[in-house]
């Protein structure tokens, strides 16, 4: 089958759904593959280096969404786009089927097959597949290299000639794949990192990442804010109370806050108030990952950075992943063809959709006419 991907519509978005690289894996799917021009520009991916790996540059956007059998980008798709796509077409994206049900119903209508590339479930045999996962890695990579941009001082410590500098500290609240990101990347550059979230079996994660577990002053033992799927579930009032009395004893002393903190299909949960902030060191940063739902910090600006009064800068942008472009379209991009693999099973060029299959009927938000979101939970871990 034909796979064609697009150049991204969304303003300032760089990455790309297909690398070379990702192209060659595809071909020997037995797929052939297609690329907008200059689709991989942003990402460090040139016309030619698509045309060495086998691939057809197309000129136009129109002529691709035309030819192409699978449609593999990013971001949902924007109107024009929406208008493009055909009844014998599967489409392979980011799509949030809640907030863009519209554009779910309007492709189940045409007969579109839409594979949700955030519905993929997080069970062991499909993280190869996980691009929620490979794109949190990086922005909690990123999130902490942001803010030591915005950060002053060293990370780690150092005795000098010049005099004796202490090391940063950095609380990472949150401690799922961004978190952990986040929590890798400060301790490699040397700062004292903290780290907190209500599922205590990531402790022992983040004790061998070389990075603290915070506890809580609560009379039970910590609570177990596990749901399924390496999610968390809704805190009790009382934790809630106590998380936050810890992270206001906290403030005065970090240097850097990173919060990570989701619940699935949920607004953000606030975890860092007006107070705390006003009780951080001048020249404290806060990066707040959760932007996007609302922000864990009450005075967070989506996708800008404001400084507040008292001199802390706070971060809310939420195309990290976009900002490292190369890293995430290779990355995305693998995902992809992970996936192309699973619905090739042939290797014949020949795409097999089985709705029996759990990930693949979990991630499939349209298909044969229907809206197939929500899936049925996975049957196996
Ligand atoms: P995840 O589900 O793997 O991790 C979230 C963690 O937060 C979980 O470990 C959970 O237990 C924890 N948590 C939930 N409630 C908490 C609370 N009250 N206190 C402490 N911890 C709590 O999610 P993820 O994939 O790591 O994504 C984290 C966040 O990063 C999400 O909001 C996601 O949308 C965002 N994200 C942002 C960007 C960006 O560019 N800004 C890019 C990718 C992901």
């Amino acid at each position: 089958m034909k796979i064609g991907t697009p150049k991204e519509t969304f303003e300032g978005e760089n990455r790309v759904a297909m690398t070379p690289e990702s192209a060659l894996q595809l071909q020997k799917l037995g797929h052939s593959c297609m690329i907008e021009a200059g689709a991989g520009e942003a990402a460090g991916f040139s016309n030619d280096k698509y045309v060495e790996a086998g691939v057809e540059v197309i000129d136009t956007a129109a002529e691709l969404w035309e030819t192409a059998d699978v449609v593999a980008k990013v971001r949902v798709p924007n109107t024009e786009e929406m208008a493009m796509l055909r009844s014998d077409q599967t489409l392979i994206s980011f799509f949030s089927p809640v907030a863009d049900e519209a554009k779910m119903k309007e492709a189940a209508e045409k007969g579109t097959t839409v594979v949700a590339m955030e519905m993929i479930p997080r069970i062991s045999r499909a993280q190869k597949m996980d691009a929620l996962s490979s794109m949190a890695n990086i922005a909690g990579y990123r999130a902490v290299i942001e803010a030591g941009n915005n950060f002053g001082r060293f990370f780690t410590g150092q005795i000098t000639a010049a005099g004796k500098v202490p090391p940063a500290k950095v609380l990472v609240v949150g401690a799922g794949v961004a978190g952990l990101a986040a929590i890798g990347t400060s301790t490699s550059l040397g700062a004292i990192t903290l780290a907190f979230d209500v599922r205590p079996e990531v402790a022992e994660q983040v004790e061998s990442m070389g990075a603290e577990f915070v506890y809580l002053d609560f009379e039970e033992e910590q609570q177990d804010g596990s749901a399924s799927g390496g999610y968390a579930s809704v805190s009790s009032p009382e934790f809630r109370e106590a998380q936050l009395a810890k992270f206001r004893e906290l403030a005065p002393e970090v240097d850097i806050v990173i919060t990570t903190a989701l619940i699935p299909n949920r607004e953000a949960p606030e975890l860092w108030t007006e107070d705390m902030v006003a009780a951080m060191k001048p020249g404290s940063v806060i990066v707040d990952l959760a932007a996007e739902k609302g922000g864990n910090c009450k005075l967070t600006k989506m996708d800008e950075k404001i400084v507040t009064e008292n001199g802390v800068t706070i971060i809310g942008y939420t195309d990290f992943p976009s900002r490292m472009a190369t890293q995430a379209s290779t990355l995305y991009a693998t995902n992809i063809r992970h996936l192309m693999t699973d619905l090739t099973p042939e290797k014949d060029g020949v795409v097999n959709h089985n709705m029996e299959d759990d990930v693949i009927r979990g991630a499939t938000i349209t298909h044969d006419k229907e809206v197939t979101f929500p899936p049925p939970p996975p049957k196996v871990a």
